[in-house]
Order: structure tokens, then C-alpha cells, then sequence
């Protein structure tokens, strides 16, 4: 195990807190959120937000069923239009940074007004692209972890806290 579920809701309080005080002027926020490894996540952080907030999601792909990057991000779907919106984009976890540098990318290209960014975990070791997250929960070793929506190959997104994957050693 490495977070509980009680530590994960208490750290998505006081995320949600930081980011309404940074839009706390803004007319309208727009989450674009990264499916699937985000739903629960996004859903835990949207209804602690008190602020006019409109949800956009993302399907994006950059594992392969694997535990390794494929390196290339894959987009499901065309972006919906973000012109002169505010928009955060929400994801589950920042490794390489492939995957929020390539979303940011097309955020901007739909025309949206400002882009930040929030993921729940951020791991230590640097990124093979120059992107950082403006909000985040945690920041975790170099591990593999699962649970709470992130999955090994598709499974464990229901687990409600988030553990380390253990490779066997047969
Ligand atoms: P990046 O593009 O920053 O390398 O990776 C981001 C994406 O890779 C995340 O959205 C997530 O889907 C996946 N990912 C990266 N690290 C992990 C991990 O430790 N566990 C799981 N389940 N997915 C991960
Ligand atoms: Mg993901």
C-alpha cells in the first residue's frame, strides 16, 4: 500500500481548494479530463469544486498494456472546441511528461484562453519532455503504481487506494 484512501480524499480537499483559489476569478472553469486514468480521480476533485465548472474528457493512450511508456500518445477523439475557455487539464499521474506536453499541445490549438495543469501523482525522476503539473497531489518514486482508476493492463482501477505493483521474480 502506498496511500490510503482516507489520505488520497484529504489531499484531493485541499487540491481543490488550491485550485479554486487560483480561478476564484474566473467566470467558468473547464476540466478536460484524461480517461480512463483519471475518472475517479476527476470525479473525487469536480464535486469539490464549488466554482462554474464545465467536464470535457479525453480519451489518450501512451501505455500499451504494458508497464513501459510506448513513448507515443494516441488521441481517441478530436478535441471539442475550447475557445476562449480556462481550461485544467486533469490526469492521473506525470512520468515522462509525454502525454500532458502532447494534450497541452492540442488544448492550446482548440483555442483555449489559459491552460494549467493537475494530476493526482507526480513521479520524482525527470521528464523526457520539458512539462511540469501546476497542481498536484503527490509526488512517488520511480514505482509502477495501481488503484484508485490507474490500472495494470486494463485491471485494479476499482482498488480505492493506490498500491505498487510487485513484479514476480519467476
Ligand atoms: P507520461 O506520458 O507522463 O509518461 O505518462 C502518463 C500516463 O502514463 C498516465 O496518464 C498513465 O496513464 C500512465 N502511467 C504512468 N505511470 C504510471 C504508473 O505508475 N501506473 C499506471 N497505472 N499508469 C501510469
Ligand atoms: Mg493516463
Amino acid at each position: 500500500m502506498l496511500l490510503h484512501e482516507e489520505e488520497i480524499l484529504t489531499r484531493v480537499n485541499t487540491l481543490a481548494t488550491e485550485i479554486q483559489g487560483v480561478y476564484s476569478t474566473v467566470t467558468e472553469l473547464t476540466i478536460v479530463a484524461l480517461l480512463n486514468g483519471c475518472l475517479i480521480f476527476a470525479a473525487d476533485l469536480l464535486r469539490r469544486l464549488t466554482i462554474p465548472t464545465r467536464l470535457e474528457s479525453l480519451s489518450v493512450e501512451s501505455y500499451r498494456g504494458a508497464t513501459h511508456s510506448s513513448g507515443v500518445v494516441t488521441f481517441k477523439q478530436a478535441l471539442p472546441d475550447l475557445r476562449g475557455r480556462e481550461v485544467l487539464v486533469v490526469d492521473d499521474i506525470l512520468d515522462t511528461g509525454r502525454t500532458l506536453a502532447a494534450v497541452i499541445d492540442q488544448v492550446r490549438q482548440a483555442g483555449a484562453a489559459s491552460i494549467r495543469t493537475c494530476v493526482l501523482l507526480k513521479k520524482r525522476r525527470g521528464r523526457a519532455v520539458n512539462v511540469e503539473a501546476d497542481f498536484w497531489g503527490f509526488e512517488i518514486d520511480d514505482l509502477f503504481v495501481v488503484g484508485y482508476g490507474l490500472d495494470y493492463a486494463g485491471r485494479l482501477r476499482n482498488l480505492p487506494y493506490i498500491a505498487i505493483l510487485q513484479e514476480r521474480a519467476d
